[in-house]
């Protein structure tokens, strides 16, 4: 069956269509009723009232005409059954409603009454031509209501047309079943066939949804049928190196380290332990809060490399952490004699060739850089194991490229965005996930304020006393690419204003257009307790760590985002000083900049900020979709149907795990489906 078999549907129709993407009978079967109504409150004309509440007409079409001039033209057409009559009236589309209403037929009109003098009136009545009274009963199932004309450009597409073709379509095909037999009857979902029925023709808003159920369930059932084979490939493929921690790791944690690990880091330590040296390939991830401690969960991972003669490589951009990386792992590797280089993309050429070859020659045992350091022109000696830092900065390509990386290197990816468990799971199924829990101990919550700009002086005061008595100060501004000249200007006008009222303190400015030596010295300035006082624009966001700073002030806080407004204040309470996070709004605040701020003040845990984020924005812009690896689901919402997708993830990997190639009986119509789904898949995750 092709699309112009369909009864009423011309060359220009058919035009419409396909830019909205129907090109076949089963794309239309694909375009779901938005919302469905029930017609089956039918009323004598006389005995309508004035309401909101729409309401089903039936009588006798008595006249109609066309009035009015240019846009303001409308068919009018009257109506008439045994008690009274009403005026129906079309503005758009009238061209086509005109042809639904011949005169002393029987119709049935659905919408809301509106009274105009002694008329009652209803504007844009669905209609349905009727040939006896009787045929009203089928206002038993539900009425479809397609989405907007805004999908056709082309010509105007009325519900009734969609209904219509629909109907034909559903009349002479019947849809084969992807899912398997006890999939189905384990779930009660309908078959695919029932489940197109019921979405166009439900009898119930409970059917209705049965059927969109099944829809959305399997669409994260192909989705986690695709993530547990690429798992399934990456096993089978990767043999891993071998590690045993030796005598790196083990000074490091018992005479370098000048902290107990916390349990959370213990746990996540002995998962990397296990995956490293089960002989496959490690590819984990860490998921911690803000200030958990992830980066000595990292190193401690690293020395397992070292002691068993591999190179480790940590990667963390932007540059600015990359560099404080390299700092922090000096300082603690160091004593050991461990040798460390930094490679990043601003280094002078001379520099570069010499951490090159140090790399090439195996004589530099931990790498830290930014993105440079998986290029191709790194050439390493033995890598053993690749952590990346902050991973959501990352595409799913990169973190499989660094996979397929000569020797089979172990990976190691940490994330700061704790995502509750269950969904990341699902979502991030071709990793291994380890929580660290809980943060150090001996921290003091952050006390969170919010102040206007008329509290400023008090602010002044209280930073002022502080700083006196010895603590470090954050002044953030945002800054994003659409306005960032003038985010920048905003910041350096604040730094100056800072200074004139602190002559007396060390103030500086950071920002992401500074060459990055001087952000460097800036940094380490600050880091080394010189600077009081630091304005900085967003590049602070991840991973820095001055536990001595313990107030943060936050200018336009309303333009920043729950996670981002989460991790910045990260930044502070890493020490065991009471820290304070001041946000400073603009004075106008939109529902959901107050919703956000109160969100900030009532919770620290990155959890809870997490899930409201998540709702607030929904799971494309919060997780990057590009970045997560995520498709976009057409019916399915990975928040709200996250019961379904668990149920979709546990019966599609229990599939793969008996059947990778989905050979079995009653696979056929799987298979085919899936197959094409998985190779787009598997090339968006680099793996062939
Ligand atoms: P994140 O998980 O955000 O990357 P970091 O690794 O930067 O956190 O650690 C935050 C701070 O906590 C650092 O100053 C670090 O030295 C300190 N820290 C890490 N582990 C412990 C521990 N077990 N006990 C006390 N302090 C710790
Ligand atoms: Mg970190």
């Amino acid at each position: 069956m092709k699309l112009l078999d369909l009864h009423n549907l011309s060359q220009k129709r058919l035009k419409a269509l396909q830019s909205a993407g129907i090109h076949h009978p089963e794309d239309l079967l694909d375009f779901f009723p938005r919302r469905y109504i029930d017609k089956s409150n039918i009323r004598p004309i006389k005995m309508l009232q004035e309401g909101s509440e729409p309401v089903t007409v039936v009588g006798t079409v008595k006249s109609k005409q066309v009035t009015g001039y240019k846009q303001k033209k409308r068919l009018e057409v009257i109506v008439q059954d045994q008690t009274a009559s009403i005026k129906a009236v079309y503005f758009k589309g009238w061209r086509y409603f005109i042809t639904q209403f011949e005169e002393g037929s029987l119709v049935a009109l659905y919408g809301v009454a509106k009274r105009f003098g002694h008329y009652f009136s209803m504007a844009h009545p669905e209609v349905d031509v009727l040939k006896r009274v009787e045929e009203t009963a089928k206002y038993d199932t539900l009425h479809p209501i397609y989405p907007g004309n805004k999908h056709f450009s082309k010509a105007y597409i009325s519900n009734p047309l969609i209904k219509d073709w629909v109907a034909q379509i559903l009349k002479s095909t019947s849809i084969p079943e992807i899912l398997p037999d006890n999939i189905l009857k384990r779930h009660k979902l309908p078959t695919r066939d029932d489940a197109y029925r019921t979405i166009h023709q439900p009898k119930s808003t409970k059917e209705a949804e049965e059927a969109l159920n099944r829809f959305k369930y399997e669409e994260f059932f192909l989705f986690e049928l695709s993530m547990a084979r690429i798992k399934n490939i990456q096993i089978t493929r990767a043999e891993g190196a071998i590690l045993e921690p030796g005598d790196l790791t083990r000074q490091f944690i018992k005479k370098v380290l000048p902290f107990e690990l916390t349990e959370g880091q213990k746990d996540g330590l002995s998962d990397i332990r296990s995956d490293l040296n089960s002989g496959r390939q490690m590819n984990r991830l860490i998921q911690g809060d803000v200030g958990a401690g992830k980066t000595v969960v990292a190193i401690g991972s690293m020395l397992m490399a070292l002691d068993n003669g591999m190179q480790a490589a940590l990667m963390a951009p932007p540059e600015i952490l990359a560099e404080q990386h390299y700092q922090t792992l000096t300082t603690y590797l160091e004593p050991l004699g461990v040798n460390i280089r930094l490679l990043t993309g601003g280094q002078p050429a001379a520099l570069r060739r010499d951490v090159l070859s140090d790399i090439s020659g195996g004589g530099c045992q931990i790498v830290v850089g930014t993105h440079a350091i998986f290029q191709k022109k790194v050439a390493f000696n033995r890598l053993g194991l690749a952590v990346i830092d902050e991973q959501h900065r990352f595409g799913v390509k990169q973190r499989n490229e660094v996979l397929m990386k000569g020797d089979n290197p172990h990976l190691l990816v940490m994330s700061a965005t704790p995502i509750p468990r269950s969904l990341a799971m699902t979502i991030y199924s071709d990793l291994d996930i380890s929580l660290i829990k809980g943060l150090p101990s001996g921290r003091k919550e952050i006390k969170t304020a919010v102040r206007t700009d008329k509290e400023r002086q008090n602010v002044y005061k209280f930073l002022e006393q502080s700083v006196r008595s010895g603590d470090q100060v954050y002044v953030v501004f945002p800054l994003i690419e659409e306005s960032e000249a003038m985010d920048l200007k905003d910041a350096t006008m604040g730094f100056e204003k800072l200074k004139r009222h602190f002559p007396d303190f060390k103030i500086a400015l950071l920002h992401g257009q500074m060459k990055p030596d001087e952000k460097d010295g800036i940094m380490k300035r600050f880091a080394d307790g010189e600077t009081d006082i630091l304005v900085s624009t967003t590049v602070i966001e991840v991973g820095v760590d001055v536990p001595n700073a313990s107030i943060m002030i936050i200018e336009h806080a309303e333009r920043f985002g729950l996670s981002q407004l989460h991790q910045l204040r990260g930044r502070i309470g890493r020490g065991s000083k009471q820290s304070y996070c001041i946000l400073m709004p603009d004075t106008k605040l939109s529902k959901d900049g107050r919703y956000r701020l109160k969100k900030m003040i009532d919770t620290t845990d990155g959890f809870e900020i997490a899930e409201a984020d998540l709702k607030l924005r929904g799971p494309g812009d919060f997780l990057g979709t590009k970045q997560s690896g995520l498709p976009e689901f057409r019916h399915g919402d990975i928040v709200e149907d996250r019961l379904l997708l668990e149920m979709a993830k546990n019966d599609a990997w229990a599939l793969i795990k008996s059947d990778p190639e989905l050979e079995s009986a009653g696979l056929g119509g799987l298979k085919k489906v899936f197959e094409p789904y998985f190779r787009e898949r598997a090339e968006f995750f680099g793996i062939g």
